[in-house]
């Protein structure tokens, strides 16, 4: 069946213009004026049309955590997020035992076999154990550890969709593990760490490209044996080639920071993750955050945060809604999109498959009412809203 979307205001890598769009099954056949030969009619007059929107950090949504490491809570996650713009999808473990994580990693395998995942599941994301205890966030403490090559070995070699794993490169092994990941294809991103200055340099030299969570859970400037130096926080900003994500909820990081890192990263490097947690959706009360057997619980009022404590654990935002509110603090919708597609599929080395609205790549496109509202979601070719 070809579908034609007609007269939207279609958000290319040219820009915006007022185009038809053909495609059929999986794949954009054709974009331009006029478009004729279609079996199926979506008018999107005084719509944004716009390519499926990339999240590289989420760890659950619609009451469910990815760490359950089952089929349902993959199913019910990924849909929920898929119902708000996020046509594909790494989901993202959390510090755990070997057991648990990979527990997680063969549920991700189940779901990627069972044809019953209506998202892309673009790769899996290990955020942690490797991380540092002095920016644990709300990571249990007790799963914390150095890198194991005979642990994390096992992940990568026998889970071949793992593409990201966020760890602390000053801890002992931490750049052995940036030279493996990096060898293997698995981008190794810096979070949670209290590295300074040169020795992110030196992380950037051993395969890190990225940064986890931008101003959450990192180092910033302040004394490092005796000398003032910049942290993780200041590197991200400053070294050009490093990719950073940013939670764009309006709770993890002030409006003023969010437009400093757009001004120093650009929409080339800034990425827009909703690092969001399985309460998303189920309104306001206790949940409870990552597997079943060491739960961590959580108090969810405007954002999720660790029981009794002013620590935000994470978001219960979805993407449509990250788009928004960077879009209500002045930064440009183009770029904004830029931020939750192309960039994102570049980090991810997908961007001849997705990220962009072009002749022949995957059919993953959003149409929204000039409020930004989702009006209807295609996956995969397929209409979910
Ligand atoms: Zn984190």
């Amino acid at each position: 069946m070809i579908t034609l979307i007609q007269n939207g205001s279609v958000v290319t890598k040219e820009g915006m213009q007022v185009l038809d769009l053909l495609f059929e099954e999986d794949k954009i056949l054709q974009i331009g004026h006029n478009l004729k030969g279609y079996d199926h009619l979506i008018d999107a007059t005084n719509c944004y049309v716009t390519p499926g929107m990339i999240d590289i950090h989420v760890h659950g949504g619609g009451g469910h955590d990815f760490m359950e490491a089952n089929l349902e809570a993959f199913q019910k996650a990924t849909d929920f997020h898929l119902f708000h713009g996020a046509t594909s999808q790494v989901p993202t473990s959390i510090s755990a035992s070997n057991e648990a994580i990979t527990a997680f990693l063969n549920a991700y395998k189940q779901a990627m076999n069972s044809n019953t995942i209506k998202a892309r599941l673009v790769g899996a994301h290990l955020e942690g154990p490797y991380l540092s205890p002095d920016k644990k966030g709300a990571h249990p403490l007790h799963f914390l550890r150095h890198p194991e090559f005979e642990e994390y070995s096992k992940w990568i070699e026998n889970y071949p969709f793992v593409k990201r794993m966020t760890a602390a490169p000053e801890l002992e092994g931490g750049l052995s593990l940036g030279d493996y990941l990096h060898n293997q294809g698995v981008n190794p991103s810096i979070g949670h760490s209290n590295a300074y200055g040169l020795t992110i340099k030196d992380a950037m030299n051993h395969g890190y490209n990225s940064v986890t969570h931008l101003y959450n859970a990192m180092s910033t400037v302040g004394l490092h044996q005796g000398m003032k130096a910049a942290g993780v926080a200041e590197m991200a900003l400053l070294e050009k080639d490093l990719y950073v994500e940013l939670i764009a909820d309006l709770k993890h990081v002030p409006v003023e920071l969010i437009k400093l890192a757009y001004l120093n990263k650009t929409a080339d490097r800034l990425i827009l993750v909703s690092d969001c947690l399985s309460p998303a959706g189920m309104g306001e009360g206790q949940f409870f955050l990552g597997p079943e057997n060491d739960k961590v619980l959580i108090d969810v009022k405007d954002a999720a945060y660790l029981h009794n404590q002013p620590t935000l654990a994470g978001s219960i935002a979805t993407v449509n809604q990250l788009l928004k509110n960077v879009v209500s603090i002045g930064i440009d919708f183009i770029d904004a999109i830029k931020m939750l597609t192309i960039t994102p599929a570049k980090l991810m080395k997908l961007d001849h498959l997705i990220g962009s609205i072009e002749t022949n790549k995957c059919a993953d496109i959003l149409i929204m009412n000039e409020k930004y509202d989702l009006v209807h979601v295609i996956c995969q070719g397929k209409i979910i809203r």
